[in-house]
């Protein structure tokens, strides 16, 4: 019989679903990670992810599989198994036991237990059960504490050909440029602490994820990125085509005297606006970031207006070059009053540039213009 409460936790609503978390989860901020972790702030997130996953699902012949790796209470593989028609078994999984308890009640309060595997185990030695070709997954979400660094070789190993690995970080300080030689040690990249830092730090995720692919001569293609100030979320198909990989690693050079910052392939120190010595962050993933089709897709599956607008946005951001810019820094710069995105992205469509709004960064724009165009524009 379901109630609305267990010996340690509530059922709490999201989305269409009802699921058990800890009390104290609903109470404390940041929650707790005993009994078990369950943040209520990441809605958007799991809205994105069953969106995202239902959008490539729909593509596939078959209904799918999805591993929640590091469960938690479930609430992501709960959704999804309430939410989504597409779900063939979702697998949860999680050292702690408590969190097991949550999902085990939810899965029986929502009737859910034939579409679902649920074990105890660490989160590489789970996903190393997968590895043969008849068992991978379609669809692996890995959001741990910390980074995920450690667990991108066996999610490889679990995931099928062209399936879809949604990796998240919340080590942000590392990725962002405040630790930059930590950066190096573990993702084999240098961070850079910059107005687009959570741009350079989903490019560092994608080079890791590019360069461990490569070990098994597979490739990646970037769908979707998606950053908060608590974490930083990349999703990734996972590709046969080692060349999908080819020319889309590199480096990006940053300007402190004048704000250019542009990527190329090989590491270039000089400035090309003011021969200035630039800082400089890598390897990154100098490619797309996000998939125009898959992201359509996504958008008629929308039925929130939230998403829907990021997904527009991540679409008209997609041929964009990369590395951002920051309006309220533009003014500040030069001296003048801030102005809204709006008016940059018409004036420099006068001056004939193109650019876009960004899903990084609230005032952030992209341009094919450089910083001195920009700059031009309001002097
Ligand atoms: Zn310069």
């Amino acid at each position: 019989m379901s109630t609305d409460s267990n010996t340690s936790g509530k059922l709490f609503s999201e989305g269409k679903t009802q699921f058990y978390v800890p009390t104290n989860s609903l109470e404390q901020s940041p929650p707790p990670r005993t009994p078990a972790f369950f943040n209520t702030m990441a809605k958007l997130k799991r809205d994105l992810l069953i969106t995202i996953f239902d959008s490539y699902a729909s593509q596939c012949d078959d209904k799918i599989t999805f591993s929640d790796t590091l469960s938690g209470v479930g609430a992501t593989g709960i959704r999804l198994a309430n939410e989504s028609n597409y779900i063939k078994k979702i697998y949860f999984n999680d050292t702690n036991v408590n969190a097991i308890n949550y999902i085990n009640d939810s899965l029986k309060h929502n009737n859910l237990n034939s579409l679902a595997e649920v074990s105890t185990n660490e989160a590489n030695k789970f996903l190393s059960n997968f590895t043969d070709r008849e068992n991978r997954f379609d669809f692996i979400d890995l959001d741990p504490f910390g980074s995920p660094i450690q667990y991108i070789d066996s999610a490889i190993r679990a995931l099928k050909i062209n399936g879809i690995l949604s990796l998240t970080a919340t080590d942000g300080a590392v990725l962002c440029g405040v630790y930059p030689k930590v950066c190096l040690r573990k993702y084999g990249s240098l961070s850079l602490n910059t107005e687009y830092f959570n741009e350079t730090a989903l490019r560092i995720m994608l080079f890791s994820l590019a360069s461990i692919s490569s070990h098994y001569e597979l490739g990646i293609k970037p769908i979707f990125c998606h950053t908060d100030k608590h974490y930083i979320q990349v999703y990734v198909q996972i590709t046969d085509s080692i060349s999908d990989t080819e020319g889309k690693l590199g480096f990006l050079r940053h300007c402190p005297e004048c704000n250019h910052r542009d990527v190329s392939e090989f590491p270039i120190l000089s400035c090309n606006l003011c021969s200035s010595n630039c800082k400089l962050a890598g390897p990154i993933w100098i490619g797309n970031i996000f998939d125009k089709s898959l992201l359509n897709i996504s958008i008629d599956n929308s039925t929130d207006s939230n998403l829907t607008k990021l997904f527009e946005i991540a679409i008209s951001e997609s041929s964009m070059p990369p590395l951002y810019y920051v309006t309220d820094n533009i003014s500040q710069n030069l001296k003048i009053s801030s102005f809204p995105v709006e008016t940059i992205l018409s004036k420099l469509n006068e001056n004939n540039f193109i650019s876009s709004r960004t899903v990084l960064h609230s005032t952030g724009f992209r341009t094919n213009a450089n910083v001195n165009e920009i700059n031009k524009i309001f002097i």
